[in-house]
C-alpha cells in the first residue's frame, strides 16, 4: 500500500500561536489560567493543556473575579470583551489575527451604512465572534438558497466576508449567487478563506488525483478538517474524518492501494504519525510525502507575552 502524507497538513500559524499563548501564560502567571472555549478544535490539545494547569470554561462568569482568561483563536465579540471587563479579568486574546482581520472588515462594512452578509456555518465559534461584531448589521448565510432569501434594507450596500476555514468552491458558489443578486456588493476576491484552510483543501486534491481513501486527522467540530474530508470525497476519494489512529475500520481500506493521509489545522503532528505507524503495522506500506505548497507564516505573540521566556 503507498501512504501519501499531504504537505501541507496539521498545524497552522494561528493554530501554533494560540497553544503557545496558553503556554506562554502558564509559564507566566502559573496555573490556573482559564481558557474561554476550546483554544483551538482539538481534544487532544485541550487535554495536554488541561494537564499543565489550563482550565477550560465556557463562559467568562466561570471565572473568579480578577482571573486571568485567554479567548480562544476563533475571536470572540465585543459583549465577551466587555465581560471581562466587567469581571474585571486579565485577558489575553489568542484570537487568530486573520480572524481579526475578518473583524475589521465586519466593522468597516458597518461604518459605510453597509449590511454584512456573513458567509459561514451557524454556530460554529468563529461564525459566533464575527455576528457578534455588529449583531443587527449582520446576516449569516451558508449557501445560494440562503441568499435568495435573505432581507436586506438597501440591496446596493452590501459587503461580503466569510469564515476562515470554509471550502474554497462551496464559497465561490455562494459569492456568485451574492453578485447576482447584489451587483453593488463589495465582496472579497476569493472570500476571507485563509492561506492555512486553502492550502490544506489544494494539497488534498493532489493526493486524491492518486488516492482511493483520504484519511483527515482532526476532530468532528474542526470546521477545517470537516472540509479537508469533503474535499476528498468530492474528488472522488472515500474521505474519512478520525481523531485518533484507533478509530480506522480495517474495512475502509479494503481494496484501496493507495491512502492518503492529511490533518485539520488543529491537529497536532504527533496523532498524524499515530496514523502512519497504525496503517505500516496492519498494511506492507510505503510512505510518500506530497509537497503542494511550503507555508512560512507565523504569527506575533501578544505584547504581554512577547518577553517571556526570551
Ligand atoms: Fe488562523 Fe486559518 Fe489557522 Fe484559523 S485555520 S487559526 S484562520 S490560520
Amino acid at each position: 500500500m503507498d501512504v501519501l502524507l499531504a504537505n501541507p497538513r496539521g498545524f497552522c500559524a494561528g493554530v501554533e500561536r494560540a497553544i503557545e499563548i496558553v503556554e506562554k501564560a502558564l509559564e507566566q502567571y502559573g496555573p490556573p489560567v482559564y481558557v474561554r472555549k476550546e483554544i483551538v478544535h482539538n481534544p487532544y490539545v485541550v487535554g495536554q493543556l488541561k494537564k499543565r494547569g489550563a482550565v477550560f470554561v465556557e463562559d467568562l462568569d466561570e471565572v473568579p473575579q480578577g482571573g486571568l482568561a485567554i479567548f480562544s483563536a476563533h475571536g470572540v465579540s465585543p459583549s465577551v470583551w466587555e465581560q471581562g471587563k466587567q469581571r474585571d479579568l486579565r485577558v489575553v486574546d489568542a484570537t487568530c489575527p486573520l480572524v481579526t482581520k475578518v473583524h475589521r472588515e465586519v466593522a468597516r462594512y458597518v461604518a459605510e451604512g453597509r449590511t454584512v452578509l456573513l458567509i459561514g456555518h451557524a454556530g460554529h465559534d468563529e461564525v459566533i465572534g464575527t455576528l457578534g461584531q455588529s449583531p443587527q448589521n449582520t446576516r449569516l448565510v451558508g449557501t445560494a438558497e440562503d441568499v435568495a432569501a435573505v432581507d436586506v434594507p438597501d440591496p446596493s450596500l452590501v459587503g461580503v466576508v466569510t469564515q476562515t476555514t470554509l471550502s474554497v468552491d462551496d464559497t465561490r458558489e455562494v459569492l456568485e449567487a451574492i453578485r447576482r443578486r447584489f451587483p453593488l456588493a463589495k465582496t472579497p476576491a476569493a472570500g476571507d478563506i485563509c492561506y492555512a484552510s486553502q492550502n490544506r483543501q489544494n494539497a488534498v486534491k493532489v493526493l486524491a488525483e492518486q488516492a482511493d481513501v483520504i484519511l483527515v486527522v482532526g476532530a468532528p467540530n474542526s470546521s477545517n478538517a470537516q472540509r479537508l474530508r469533503e474535499v476528498a470525497e468530492r474528488c472522488g476519494a472515500r474521505g474519512y474524518l478520525i481523531d485518533y489512529a484507533s478509530q480506522i475500520q480495517p474495512e475502509w481500506l479494503e481494496g484501496a492501494t493507495v491512502v492518503g493521509v492529511s490533518a485539520g489545522a488543529s491537529t497536532p503532528e504527533t496523532l498524524v504519525q499515530d496514523v502512519v505507524h497504525w496503517l505500516e503495522e496492519h498494511h506492507p506500506t510505503v510512505t510518500r510525502q506530497i509537497v503542494v505548497t511550503e507555508e512560512h507564516v507565523v504569527f506575533p505573540l501578544p505584547s504581554q507575552l512577547i518577553s517571556i521566556g526570551t
